[in-house]
């Protein structure tokens, strides 16, 4: 592990270099665990891993936070962790670690007040956002992040196999949720990151999460669940139920729509094509069909040590996709006020093409 994450380190230094970046600031976050293997607490309190594009690496770190820090891969990796106390000046003790800099860049998800506390303490560094660094390094996964990625899959396909065990009519989301929510648990996942179950018209509300809606015969349910392992990675995958009783024709219907559209971009999807492209070869289908208007948003997202991160499978993103990169496909369509569906498959890229990690039935499941 301390190998993979030096060997992170060296890259985004030789990335930060060659983006004429004098320093990274990295607060507590995904970056920061990717860069270091450190979890560390986001808190009012600073902690800063400070990484020069020339020099020692180090964190600084609240007195209080120090143990945890040296308890961490981040000593083995060489780096110093510099504490500060109560009365002392983080941000003008960052400042003095990156002497000289003109420019600076910080993690995307660093705390407004901190971003403007390093302002104040440098006001003449220029800011920018780090992302254009870490992220190209985070996007293209290896070969061990896959397997926690394909781990991450498999717990989660459990889980939807025993969809039967708790989905029923007469129960509400919520009580359904609850079981889905120890089955994550117990299947292989040491936390629950979201638990959707949209059953009838709550279905057409992609974000929907759980009501007290009591579930009826005959209602299509959308469940999408993802969990964060031991190892820090994240599944995600939607399927789709119809609990009780047949669902109605325009179900059906545009459910094999859907399922065209999805496989379609799993086919298409490779390295050397672009991301928005993935994304217009599903809602092309879709909207052929006549459902655009009801495809309400992009086709996918990246996922590894968070949910959401980049590649962004959307229109307008022009990243062409290389060899290990992880996504979701999971076009949907949704008819406000009726029912909905969507089918997601998280997906690496190989060399040729794609592995797929979640293989459960995309068709829609009856469940009595
Ligand atoms: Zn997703
Ligand atoms: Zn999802």
């Amino acid at each position: 592990m301390t190998h993979d994450l030096s060997e992170r380190l060296d890259r985004a230094r030789a990335a930060t270099r060659a983006a004429g970046i004098d320093a990274l600031l990295v607060s507590p976050g995904a970056d920061l665990a990717y860069l270091t293997g450190y979890e560390a607490k986001a808190l009012e309190r600073l902690t800063c891993l400070v990484l020069p594009a020339e020099g020692a690496i180090r964190l600084i770190a609240p007195g209080l936070e120090k143990s945890a820090a040296l308890a961490s891969p981040v000593p083995d990796l060489g780096i110093e962790v510099v504490s500060w106390g109560e009365r002392d000046d983080p941000y003008a003790l960052t400042a003095s670690l990156v002497p000289g800099a003109s420019r600076i860049a910080v993690d995307n998800h660093m705390w407004a007040e901190k971003v403007l506390a390093l302002r104040h303490a440098m006001p003449a560094v220029q800011q920018t956002l780090a992302n254009q660094v870490i992220a190209p390094l985070r996007m293209r996964k290896s070969d061990v992040e896959v397997g926690h990625l394909r781990d991450a899959g498999a717990a989660i396909d459990r889980v939807h196999r025993r969809m039967g065990e708790w989905l029923r009519a007469g129960r509400t989301e919520r009580q359904v949720a609850r079981d889905i929510g120890d089955a994550i648990v117990a299947e292989g996942h040491q936390r629950v990151d979201f638990i959707i179950v949209g059953s009838g018209p709550n279905g057409a509300s992609p974000h929907h999460e759980v009501s007290d809606r009591v579930i009826e015969a005959g209602d299509a349910v959308v469940v999408d669940i993802g969990g964060t392992t031991a190892e820090g990675y994240c599944s995600d995958c939607t399927r789709n139920y119809v609990v009780g009783a047949a669902p109605d024709a325009a179900y059906v219907e545009y459910f094999e729509v859907l399922t065209q559209a999805q496989a379609a971009q799993r086919e298409y999807a490779r390295p050397g094509v672009s991301a928005d492209s993935v994304d217009a070869v599903g809602r092309d289908i879709i909207d052929s069909a006549g459902f655009g208007a009801a495809f309400l948003h992009r086709t996918g997202h990246g996922i590894g040590l968070e949910t959401h991160e980049e590649p962004y499978i959307v229109a307008g993103n022009d990243l062409v996709l290389d060899a290990g990169m992880a996504f979701s496909i999971e076009p949907g369509i949704y008819l406000e006020g009726r029912h909905g569906a969507r089918i997601e498959d998280i997906v690496v890229t190989t060399p040729d093409g794609i592995e797929v990690l979640n293989t459960t039935s995309r068709d829609y499941v009856l469940l009595d």
